[in-house]
């Protein structure tokens, strides 16, 4: 498959809104993509080369794509920074220097060379891989039309966004192979289990509809996480729960991390192990599917120091939280920012000390859970938590007496470490619940433990992955305050500051996610609960996201932005109140015609939601639901 077929489609579909058009456009592409590379070009369409969780990326800096362009293209480097100034995007200063020489000689590259070039480039890595990857790079533009050029920049950078959903690109493959839109929601549940599209893909088009049926949960394959809806009151939350009852479990506030656990199936050299020289395994995964087994490997050595002993694979669901390392108490979300941090990791551990709450279990011992309803999730987690427990301190209590006359306070105090340790990893506190009475009697509890809430769960339901509902309810403590939660929105858009915030940005366009349309929505400007280093921040991080125009996924009505962004870095905010508004395109005519919704009073919490994509943001329905349920407050 040539290169310019995948380029011509990119066009048209950069050049739409229109959704049915998308997908149009994606099944008429699907249709001429041979089976074998339909991943590749699923991941490409994504501004991928493979699932996240393999946390393969190019992101090849500004810098040396400069380098390689001059090179390519034997244009001094200052012309090339001048063409980038001029159009904000390499890509673009690309087409244009290499439209300007027409007469250059290019090759028909294919889509599997450009593919596997790339995935050269992302896997080079040490001593004169820079220089390495800028050899592959120049090799590509020397020969690419200037089409060509200006995505394949886009992709060597990661900045390729063409903006697509993931349902949409499932809907067209439904409709390709199986001549039947609803069928996307078989991809859609396949795709929820193993959170890897190009697979998903291959198994449609190479083996068919059945075959996707049959993809089931994989150690090590993240699987997408079920997440709660919101309610405001206690009463609410039992009203939702079938016969009246409830798990009330702590709901904690640090960073959820689904917990795979193994063997190591290869050695350094990738050759299989033989069964009994397998060692353990364990990696970690956030809520967006990212790999951060990096983060901590004090959580992991716990694990392999406690669960390992009772299970030989499983799958846990997890909340990990910072904790004062004197007191033991909670500490605020933030603190685990530090653990993103690549360097001086041992005082990082040090320094920021984490406890892991276990809330679910998805597999064990080769039997998925997640068709078990709740109740008997939970007992298998005691009861694994509870064998722990015992293994622990039987092993400790035989080691300490086995020290007791010839060893010194050194091993011993070792062997309490070791304890202390293992003790680090914790099942979260949960009770039954029958009235508002009790709900609200545990909630104090869980307040008082540092806890943000309760998350209420329904007994008999299943782990419904990738998806949100009534079965898990969170009922947050800022509910009874101001509005019903915390808003997470996206940022589309700055004004510069004045004053003391000049050379910074003084307010920040905001949007909500319109879920149904696949757009983002104008419903504030925010400029209040900044610090001058969050400002910087924001300066800095949102300068990569820049763009000319409103982003084509934007609807806003405000147009005097000084400066646009394309949908990606996500904040929380809490506001006094939801307001009509004729500024902003919120909600527009859903509860007055003319008018959509806006935040009265907003406030940036001082927490950047890196954890959420922006489709994860708060959407336009949980908006209507929230301006709904205070006039019902009110009333
Ligand atoms: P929030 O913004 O409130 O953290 P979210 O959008 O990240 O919510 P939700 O499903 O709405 O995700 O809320 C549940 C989140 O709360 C989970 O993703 C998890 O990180 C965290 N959490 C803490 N304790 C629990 C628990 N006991 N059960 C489930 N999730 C919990």
């Amino acid at each position: 498959m040539n290169l310019s077929e995948l380029v011509d489609t990119f066009e048209l579909m950069e050049a739409t809104k229109s959704r049915l058009a998308l997908t149009d456009y994606l099944v008429s592409l699907i249709h001429n993509t041979p089976s074998t590379i339909i991943d590749k070009v699923i991941y490409l369409i994504q501004g991928k080369l493979r699932p996240d969780y393999e946390g393969i990326e190019l992101g090849i800096a500004e810098k040396m794509i400069i380098r390689a362009l001059s090179c390519a293209l034997s244009v001094d480097i200052s012309s090339i920074e001048e063409a980038y100034r001029q159009t904000g995007d390499l890509g673009d200063a690309a087409r244009k220097i290499i439209s300007s020489k027409e007469n250059k000689k290019t090759t028909r590259f294919t889509v599997e060379h450009i593919y596997s070039t790339l995935e050269v480039i992302a896997r080079t890595s040490g001593a004169g891989s820079q220089e390495l990857k800028v050899n592959y790079i120049v090799e590509l533009l020397n020969h690419s039309t200037s089409r060509e050029a200006r995505y394949i920049i886009k992709f060597v950078m990661g900045t390729l966004r063409l903006g697509i959903a993931d349902y949409t690109v499932m809907d067209a493959l439904a409709i390709s192979f199986t001549g039947n839109k609803s069928n996307r929601k078989i991809l859609e549940d396949a795709y929820n289990v193993c959170s890897d599209l190009g697979t998903v893909a291959k198994v449609v088009a190479t083996k068919g509809i059945e075959a996707v049926k049959a993809i089931q949960i994989t150690l090590f394959k993240p699987i997408r996480p079920m997440l709660a809806e919101r309610v405001r009151t206690a009463h609410e939350a039992l009203s939702r729960m079938e016969g009246g009852v409830a798990a009330a479990e702590y709901k904690l506030d640090g960073e959820r991390i689904q917990v795979h656990l193994g063997k190591e199936l290869y050695d350094v050299d990738n050759n299989i192990r033989d069964g009994g020289n397998s060692s353990s395994k364990v990696e970690l995964f956030s809520r967006r599917l990212e790999n951060i087994t990096h983060q901590y490997p004090d959580v992991i050595n716990a694990i392999v120091s406690s669960l390992k002993k009772v299970a030989k694979e499983a799958i846990f669901e997890s909340e990990v939280v910072a904790i004062d390392p004197q007191t033991l108490e909670l500490r605020p979300f933030q603190e685990l920012m530090h653990r993103r941090r690549k360097h001086e990791i041992d005082k990082t551990i040090e320094q920021y000390p984490v406890r892991l709450n276990i809330f679910d279990v998805l597999y064990l011992d080769g039997d998925d859970k997640t068709s078990l309803p709740y109740n008997q999730r939970r007992k298998i987690l005691e009861r694994i938590l509870q064998q722990v427990a015992t293994k622990t301190s039987d092993e400790v209590n035989k080691k300490i007496n086995k020290n007791k006359h010839n060893s010194s306070n050194n091993s011993n105090r070792d062997i309490l470490e070791n304890n202390y340790n293992t003790s680090m990893i914790q099942l979260i506190p949960q009770t039954l619940v029958k009235s508002s009475e009790e709900i609200e009697k545990y909630m104090s509890s869980a307040i008082e433990s540092g806890c943000e809430g309760l998350v209420l769960k329904q007994l008999g339901s299943i782990y419904k992955a990738g998806s949100r509902g009534y079965l898990w309810t969170k009922l947050k403590r800022e509910y009874r305050s101001e509005l019903a939660d915390t808003l997470d929105l996206v940022i589309v858009g700055a004004l510069h500051g004045r004053g003391r915030r000049v050379g910074k940005y003084g307010a920040l366009l905001l949007a909500c996610y319109d879920h149904e349309a696949d757009i983002f929505r104008s419903i504030s400007k925010v400029g209040a609960g900044f610090t001058d280093i969050h400002l910087e921040d924001f300066y800095k991080k949102l300068e990569k996201h820049k763009i000319e125009h409103v982003h084509p996924r934007v609807d806003t009505i405000a147009q005097n932005m000084d400066v646009w962004f394309e949908p990606s870095i996500v904040i929380e905010v809490i506001a006094s109140e939801i307001t009509v508004s004729s500024a902003y395109s919120a909600a527009m005519n859903s509860i007055r015609k003319g008018y959509g919704l806006a935040l009265r009073f907003p406030k940036f919490t001082g927490k950047t939601r890196d954890d959420k994509s922006p489709e994860d943001a708060t959407t336009v329905e949980e908006i209507v639901e929230m301006y709904k349920d205070q006039i019902r407050k009110f009333n």
